[in-house]
């Protein structure tokens, strides 16, 4: 793999953190509606939320443009990654990817023995979606395509990708990880979930832990094949994971369509503000549709890293193709303000 991640060397103190911009949560979540509803949820804790999985599920269902045996629900879309990975690798075989990409699954697919068969992304950080399709072969079991992907933030042309999918899906799944369409200026022609209406062998992942801003809560949903959704659910539990709680918060979220639309555009604000500020340094910031930028810095990896946690600034530190690179959250105006005032401090 071309892409590592720098790992503290010290003492890493939580509490010291003022501007959390390392994970890609959203900071302005739950809305105000959700954490209503969820509070008054809590009484109803010693229930299963079958019910509220049930509701969910159609609302989804309605959502997407397919029936409720295509939708199943997790803890996040981790939990989804995982589980179809465990029903895909369970005897091996091979995964294909972008190189650099989000790494979930395709570290689970390897912990079960799979290897991963990596295909670096073109120069302008798109999905090259000619070179995988050559990298599948009779061993692939799954293809991992994150648009747009993390940790890039950049986005593949979707005629390209729709094309790529119903392509590679007539002999192998593809599974699309959705996980920032939502903040992209038109996500209805970037999503690939037409194509699971269209019967095509595609898995499409979300999730609300980022425009929702419900990462703490837990849910998450794939939509697919219903035979596709059988061959996990018929493996593991699939509602038994979900919390009450967060079931009912999901719901309202979906209707809280003002809340949603207001995170979009404030995510967009501070996204603009930050690439201006950084590549007015001379910092090529990759072009980003997600609530997060990356860019190569000239400081070493560790130090940079250190520098700003010591102006208690959290971000991540990644290595790609040898060198150090920083991939920061969007946080409010206000810690973006800070972070990009630290930055200039720490690499004078
Ligand atoms: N997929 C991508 C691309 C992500 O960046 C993340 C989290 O950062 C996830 C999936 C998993 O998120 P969650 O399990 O909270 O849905």
């Amino acid at each position: 793999s071309t892409l590592k991640e720098y790992i503290p060397t010290y003492n890493y103190d939580e509490s010291r953190i003022m501007a959390r911009l390392s994970a890609n949560e959203n900071p302005y979540g739950p809305s105000p509606k959700v954490i209503q509803a969820i509070t008054e949820s809590i009484s109803s804790g010693n229930r299963y939320g079958h019910q509220d999985a049930s509701t969910l599920i159609s609302m989804i269902a309605e959502k997407e443009g397919v029936s409720k045996d295509h939708i199943m629900l997790g803890p996040g879309s981790s939990d989804l990654l995982e589980k179809t990975a465990f029903v895909s690798f369970s005897n091996g075989g091979n995964i294909v990817s972008a190189d650099p990409a989000y790494m979930s699954i395709i570290s689970t697919a390897r912990s079960l023995g799979a290897t991963w068969k990596p295909v670096p992304l073109t120069k302008d950080y798109a999905h090259d979606l000619d070179q995988m399709a050559k990298a599948v072969d009779s061993e692939t079991k799954l293809v991992y395509v994150c648009n747009p992907n993390n940790p890039t933030g950049s986005v593949t042309d979707p005629v390209k990708l729709k094309a790529f999918c119903a392509s590679v899906s007539k002999s192998i799944p593809v599974f699309v990880d959705e996980a920032y369409l939502e903040f992209l200026d038109q996500p209805d022609s970037n999503t690939m979930v037409g194509l699971v209406a269209e019967g095509k062998d595609v898995i499409v992942a979300r999730t609300f832990s980022k425009i929702h801003g419900m990462a703490g809560l837990r849910i998450g949903y794939i939509v697919a094949q219903p035979e596709r959704i059988k061959s996990i659910t018929s493996k593991v539990r699939s509602t038994m994971g979900l919390c009450v709680t967060s079931l009912k918060g999901a719901i309202v979220s979906m209707q809280d369509q003002e809340f949603l639309e207001d995170c979009r555009k404030k995510n967009a604000e501070c996204r603009d503000f930050v690439n201006t500020e950084i590549s007015a340094l001379g910092y090529d910031v990759i072009p980003s549709q997600t609530s997060f930028l990356i860019f190569p810095i000239a400081m070493e990896g560790q130090e940079f890293m250190k520098s700003m946690y010591d102006s208690g600034v959290g971000i991540r530190v990644f290595e790609i193709n040898d060198k150090p690179w920083c991939r920061v959250s969007m946080g409010t105006r206000e810690e973006m303000e800070y972070f990009v005032d630290s930055f200039k401090k720490v690499t004078v």
